[in-house]
């Protein structure tokens, strides 16, 4: 399939993600065959269920799709949205594949969703729907710690993590990694320091890597660092907060627009993320706000001046109709989707740099990686080493203080260095270091090919040509 013309109407979701597939493969002397087995999904399994809820049955329709099984288990979120369809989750499922290869975990690309808006259930109604989906999905290995291993996505969290996790567990009463069948549990159920936040963690570690490079920064206009910087985030949830309140609080940026369901808050001096996240818990919305001019129309806010975007919600905000009139020099997709193929070229050929999804929202699926590693492992991260790196650190520390005495403190170490330096590394900084290692690494392998090549115009393109070209490489090691 040939690149789309910015005058063709709008492909969908999956037709994008293989318009952009197709485009990187172009450059490589991949056999047609291979290229074909690469980009088609698997499988896609469509479930719908009764549950007797308020005195009826209802019908849910639910999916889990896998892209490829070039590595196994597979891996990818479960959606709860009301516009989940076939399309989505296949276009999901296959961008799973190329981040998970494109940040070296080992796994194959799925994904799934269910057709429901949370909102309209109580909890405990959530919860036996869940119950009887994550059900549905383990008894055909859908889920399952060697095969299939969901993890939360828009609409699911950690709650739905507990009871997808407790029930397989229930249906493999002898199975003593059944821990490992999903991610992003509640710590206290198996679960890791640092997976709840992980994605937007790993947004601004992607951004810190590309503000570490003077060409790139170039390439988009930008100088200098994340500080002062004006970001526009669309979607407060949990990648869009974590990734607003870690620029703002950590490296200086400022928060200029937040744009969510009910409109856009805009202050050019910055927003404080955790005071609109305080007010969208209470009131439901950004809209009454008082420390920030509010917009009706959110999506206008996506067009306003600013250094950074992150449109941090759903797949095509970013689309043939608004990609003229955006402003921002570089744009972050946090969201799965956001830009389009087709805005993808218009942004192109305007000079706006973006950091391709795959790449930039990888935080989550790699903390998963680890999650799942510690739960086959049966041990918390650190636990082993911890205080023996202690006990080594207090022994050149009092060695320092030795010497520092000997000679009549001439000079000191400085005054928190022997607090600092004591202390071991628990469960969540090893979490944030093989993070920001895994960012700090795929990033270099990207802008190692887009500077390389000429014929390498974008990240995006960059990105695929890395993570296909390890898919291509396991297929072929497995002989095929
Ligand atoms: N749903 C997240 C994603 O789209 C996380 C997937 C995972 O942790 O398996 O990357």
């Amino acid at each position: 399939m040939a690149p789309k013309d910015a005058a063709l109407p709008e492909p969908s979701f999956r037709e994008s993600v293989d318009i952009m597939f197709n485009r990187a493969v172009a450059l490589m002397d991949l056999s047609p065959g291979l290229e074909e087995k690469i980009r088609v999904c698997n499988a896609t399994y469509t479930v719908r269920f009764g549950v007797r809820l308020r005195g009826a049955i209802h019908t849910f329709v639910g999916y889990r799709s896998v892209h490829s099984e070039h590595m196994e288990p597979v891996k990818g979120g479960i959606r709860y949205a009301t516009g989940v369809n076939q399309d989505e989750v296949e276009a999901l499922a296959a961008l799973m594949t190329y981040k998970c290869a494109l940040v070296e975990a080992p796994f194959g690309g799925s994904k799934g969703g269910l057709c429901i808006d949370p909102r309209d259930w109580e909890e405990h109604e959530l919860e036996q729907i869940t119950r009887r989906f994550a059900y549905e999905l383990a008894k055909r290995d859908l889920i399952n710690p060697s095969q299939n291993v969901p993890a939360p996505d828009m609409g699911t969290g950690e709650r739905e993590m507990a009871w997808i996790a407790d029930q397989y567990r229930r249906m493999n009463t002898t199975d003593i990694n059944s821990a490992a069948c999903v991610t992003g549990k509640p710590v206290n159920a198996g679960g890791i320091q640092g997976r709840t936040e992980a994605t937007g963690r790993g947004v601004q570690y992607a951004l810190q890597e590309f503000f570490r490079h003077e060409e790139d920064k170039k390439a988009a206009g930008l100088s200098g660092t994340l500080a002062g910087k004006r970001v526009v985030v669309q979607g407060l949830g949990n990648v869009g907060y974590h990734a607003a309140k870690f620029l703002s609080q950590e490296d200086g940026s400022k928060i200029t627009g937040i744009i969510e369901r009910d409109g856009a808050l805009h202050d050019e001096d910055g927003i404080d993320v955790d005071a609109v996240r305080d007010w969208i818990v209470k009131h439901g919305g950004v809209a009454g706000y008082p420390d920030a001019s509010h917009r009706v129309n959110g999506a206008e806010l996506l067009e306003i001046d600013c250094d950074i975007l992150i449109p941090a919600a759903l797949e095509g905000v970013i689309n043939m109709s608004n990609a003229e009139r955006i402003k921002a020099p570089l744009i972050i997709e946090a969201a799965n989707g956001p830009v389009t193929a087709g805005a993808d070229e218009i942004l192109q050929k305007k000079g706006c740099v973006i950091i391709p999804d795959m790449y930039a929202n990888a935080g989550g699926v790699t903390v998963s990686y680890f999650e799942w590693v510690k739960n086959l492992s049966h041990i918390r991260f650190g636990r082993m080493q911890r205080r023996a790196e202690e006990a080594r650190h207090e022994l050149i520390v009092s060695e320092l203080e030795r010497l520092d005495d000997m000679l009549e403190h001439r000079w000191s170490m400085t005054p928190d260095f022997k607090q600092k330096y004591l202390r071991g590394a628990g469960e969540l900084e090893l979490v944030r270091s093989g993070l920001d290692d895994t960012m700090r690494s795929a990033y270099q392998a990207m802008r190692e090919v887009w500077h390389s090549r000429a014929d390498v115009k974008d990240l995006r393109t960059a990105a695929y040509l890395v993570s296909i070209r390890k898919v291509a490489d396991s297929y072929r090691a497995k002989g095929l």
